[in-house]
């Protein structure tokens, strides 16, 4: 009987904790067939334990990590590891970046759209789409396949959200005080290329 008594009792216990644990909204996006995106479920992102306010997309930002990455490290390992730094150490919600690109261009979903990103600088990321391509682009060099996987997420993001082509930018061209994303991927926003390339990819898809 005292035993019956003690399932009984952790079957409620159990009941009312599943009750208490709140859900967060998360948009999940339809890509174009052009885009191939490692959804949050497949790499193991663990769901958010908190919110903050939500905010409409009218910008994209490009990022680096800002950190080397090298071909033997394992992305999903970094990209887990950055999940739980950003909400340990940081108390932000989770990744501050929406996607990220690994160093064989593989995209991965990170936040959710649906909420602003985080900085350590003093830009308000409120409204940007932010890209992350993993890597310190400072030293390292922008490959090609980087470069193409670049394109279509910006691409699909700027339809998906009608950003326009003058409002797909770089980190330091909100703030002063980084290198972000790095010399070798600002290059291609200098000249001018990189977007050309976006509006190209958005013309060919239309
Ligand atoms: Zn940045």
């Amino acid at each position: 009987m005292k035993r019956v008594i003690i399932i009984v009792l952790g079957i409620l216990i159990l009941i009312s904790c599943e009750k208490s644990k709140k859900e967060f909204s998360v948009t999940e996006l339809e890509y174009a067939d052009y885009v191939k995106v490692v959804k949050r479920a497949d790499w193991g992102w663990l769901p958010l334990e908190k919110g903050k306010e939500e905010a409409t997309i009218n910008k994209i930002t490009i990022h680096h990590g800002g950190v080397k990455f090298t071909a033997d490290k394992d992305p999903i390992e970094s990209i887990k590891n950055l999940q739980k730094w950003s909400r340990a150490e940081k108390d932000w919600i989770d990744i501050p970046y929406h996607f990220m690109i690994d160093l064989a261009g593989n995209i991965y979903e990170a936040r959710p759209i649906n909420y602003p990103g985080d900085t350590n600088t003093e830009y308000n990321p409120t409204g940007h789409a932010l890209v992350e391509i993993m890597g310190n682009y400072e030293v390292q060099t922008l490959s090609d396949v980087q470069q193409k996987s670049l394109v279509e997420i910006v691409a699909y993001l700027a339809k998906e959200f009608s950003v326009p082509l003058s409002e797909i930018k770089t980190h330091k061209d909100y703030s002063e005080t980084t290198l972000c994303p790095g010399k070798d991927i600002y290059k291609y926003f200098q000249d001018s290329s990189f977007v050309k390339r976006v509006e190209m990819k958005l013309n060919e898809s239309d």
